[in-house]
């Protein structure tokens, strides 16, 4: 029986992992090893960490929490989660595991317009979040491959930081490749398009059922409502990182910045909690 069980090993699992296990609360993070930013070489606008591989990030955080006896973290896909506050069961393919409380840190799946060669680049020259990825194409014209009212704000938003964008919808372009120092953008009406790189808008879903599973109430995101403290609508269960946002807000910060906060929000809520009368 743990104290607390994290579902999920990315930043915001590890972090609230860290947290609970320096309050000496026994937590097993359980991890199945599929990152959202898994194609993703540098991750950029995180303090200290600018420019860094998530593999690193993740790598280092988890030789600091092997520093920490009430840490235990697993290679393993959860399979089943059931139970309430005080009595959850959480299976794996081997094992049933039981804690007291729960952090979903579970993050997004992404799916990418169906344009070929757009997913190969993913993380790469095609990005989706201006702050992480805009400087590295300064001073160079891009591509905006985004259907709707939200390409034109991406390409406000990089007015400053680019040369100047190509605006098209993804139905328009019939391929992108590679082309050496940029992207080529081959078009459905036969003409082509030199750029440094490619803004898209991934459709992001659940990638894991459990928070629905356990009840919990969703927004109209589509991510998990939580309260100022990390807390979901489901007694002891916590949500964290991507999946997871207060209704205040239209969506999650989708940034290691914010899943490492909220890990750490999730984490100290689970140890407060569990004092309070
Ligand atoms: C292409 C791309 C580029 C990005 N670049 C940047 C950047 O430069 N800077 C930045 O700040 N942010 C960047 N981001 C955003 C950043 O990657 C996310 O905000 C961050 O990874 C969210 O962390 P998380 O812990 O919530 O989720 P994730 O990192 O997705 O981790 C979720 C974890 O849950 C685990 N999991 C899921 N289901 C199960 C299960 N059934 N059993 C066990 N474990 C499970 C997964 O294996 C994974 O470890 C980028 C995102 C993308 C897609």
């Amino acid at each position: 029986m743990y104290d607390v069980i994290v579902i999920g090993g990315g930043p915001a699992g590890l972090q609230a992992a860290l947290t609970i296990g320096r309050m000496h609360r026994s937590v097993l993070l359980l991890d199945s090893g599929e990152y959202r930013n898994a194609t993703v070489e540098h991750a950029h606008n995180l303090l200290t960490n600018d420019g860094r591989d998530p593999a690193e990030l993740r790598r280092i955080a988890r030789d600091e929490l092997a520093a920490y006896p009430d840490v235990e973290v697993r290679a393993a896909a959860v399979t089943a989660v059931s139970g309430s506050l005080g009595a959850f069961e959480v299976s794996t393919g081997e094992a049933t595991e039981r804690a007291a409380r729960l952090v979903l840190a579970t993050g997004m799946r992404d799916e990418l317009p169906a344009v070929p060669g757009l997913a190969e680049q993913w993380g790469r020259r095609v990005a989706q979040c201006p702050f992480c990825h805009g400087h590295e194409f300064a001073g160079r014209r891009i591509g905006i491959l985004i259907e709707g009212e939200h390409a034109a704000m991406i390409e406000r938003m990089l007015r400053p930081v680019v040369a100047s964008a190509y605006l098209a919808r993804p139905a328009d372009v019939v391929a992108v490749t590679d082309a050496g120092d940029g992207l080529q953008l081959q078009l459905a009406d036969g003409s082509v398009e030199q750029v440094a790189g490619i803004f898209t808008a991934a459709t992001s879903t659940q990638r894991a059922p459990f928070a629905v599973q356990l009840g919990c109430r969703l927004l109209p995101s589509g991510g998990v409502e939580i309260d100022g403290l990390g807390r979901t609508t489901v007694p002891g269960v916590y949500a964290a990182g991507d999946m997871a946002h207060t209704p205040a807000v239209p969506g999650p910060m989708v940034s290691l910045a914010a899943a490492i906060a909220a890990g750490q929000l999730a984490g100290a809520s689970a140890v407060r909690d569990a004092i309070m009368p």
